[in-house]
């Protein structure tokens, strides 16, 4: 067995791959393929229907919200929100705390007038700006809320004056969270929800169809919403691989349950590289996201070979960023507690290796 702690696409359940495996085969006992069925088949209709109304039941939103399956992953979403959302006179407030939240504010600027509240960049992205204000005036305003390639988390979301939009790709359902504090969220499903080939789309109604420019249909929320997201072929069996996933959340116990997990994961791993002499986090220790866990080794050189050592393990999908460097374990839902622990003792016992090290090369 492999310990998959690759950033996305990610580790899916088991469970979750022996059913595709099956549908994929035969489909509700259909004699035929999910893979070649009518999207408008009442089979299909229903995967729909239900991955939907799943979203809505783990994010215990309101009526007032819209769930949109859409194809172009989560960065499409950093232009369809302003093309949207956004007028050409308008101006909408971003946070700045890492590469994506950097590309959806370059998307937004081509449909309306971008403000930047705050920033790290200067700082490499290693914790969440906490410092600013959000104009009263803008059209909405804009985070990420877990940034995966650097590993730092919003803890607390900002009280907003404005419609709060998050960018949730790499932690939507891992942790309990108000959704209905939210104008919109977005999420590509690969890190912590299915395959590659679909995003997640949370919008309040009242926000859709409130700009005034033409939108062509392919990115338009109120066409998409009005057909069920079924208004060309919808991608059929990244939809049901989600839908499959977000049951078996359900079947965990809920987000409830996710989070606790979670956290007990992302203790164990930060509590190893803060005591072991041979690692150290990257990030702010009060922004250290529960998903993506950064961190380096004290002797750079050491580097590769620890990679190796993990991989001899079966531990796999380590390799930092390549703007960050040295590791990144990503400790997503699906991933179990054990491979957490397996990790830890590859840890442990590196750093029992390493120590002797040096009094081998004196011989
Ligand atoms: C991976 C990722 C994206 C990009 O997702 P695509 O589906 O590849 O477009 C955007 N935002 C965040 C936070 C991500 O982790």
């Amino acid at each position: 067995m492999k310990h998959n702690f690759g950033a996305g696409p990610g580790i899916l359940p088991q469970q979750v791959l022996q059913e595709a495996a099956q549908a994929v085969i035969n489909f509700n006992n259909s004699g035929l393929s999910i893979l070649e069925i009518s999207h408008r088949s009442p089979d299909f209709e229903a995967v729909m229907d239900e991955a939907r109304a799943l979203v809505k039941e783990l994010l215990n939103l309101g009526d007032n919200y819209s769930v949109m399956f859409l194809h172009g992953g989560a960065s499409s979403q950093f232009a369809m929100l302003p093309y949207n959302l956004l007028g050409e006179n308008e101006t909408a407030a971003y946070l700045d705390s890492g590469t994506w939240a950097n590309k959806a504010i370059k998307e937004a600027k081509f449909f309306g007038k971008v403000n930047v509240v705050a920033s790290s960049k200067e700082s490499n992205y290693t914790f969440i700006p906490k410092d600013y204000e959000i104009p009263k005036d803008a059209r909405y305003f804009h985070v990420t809320s877990n940034n995966t390639i650097y590993g730092t988390q919003i803890h607390q979301f900002p009280e907003s004056p404005v419609p709060l939009v998050s960018d949730m790709s790499s932690d939507i359902f891992s942790r309990e969270f108000d959704a209905n504090k939210f104008g919109l969220i977005y999420a590509g499903a690969q890190k912590n929800m299915g395959p590659a080939g679909v995003a997640l789309v949370i919008v309040r109604n009242d926000l859709v169809g409130t700009v005034e420019r033409a939108i062509p249909s392919m990115f338009n929320y109120k066409l998409h919403i009005e057909n069920g997201s079924m208004y060309n072929t919808p991608p059929v069996f990244a939809v049901y691989v989600s839908m499959l996933t977000l049951r078996w959340v359900k079947a965990q116990g809920g987000i409830k349950a996710m989070e606790k997990i979670n956290n007990e994961k992302a203790a164990k791993l930060y509590a190893e590289i803060d005591r072991n002499t041979l690692f150290k986090g990257t990030c702010a220790v009060e922004d250290r996201s529960r998903m993506n866990v950064c961190f380096v080794m004290n002797s750079p050189e050491q580097e590769k070979e620890f990679l190796n050592f993990a991989k001899e393990r079966d531990c796999v999908g380590l390799k930092g960023h390549r703007s960050v460097g040295g590791f990144r374990a990503s400790i997503y839902n699906a991933l179990p507690l054990s491979s957490v622990e397996h990790l830890v003792k590859a840890m442990q016992d590196f750093e029992k290796i390493g120590s002797s090290k040096p009094e081998l090369s004196m011989k």
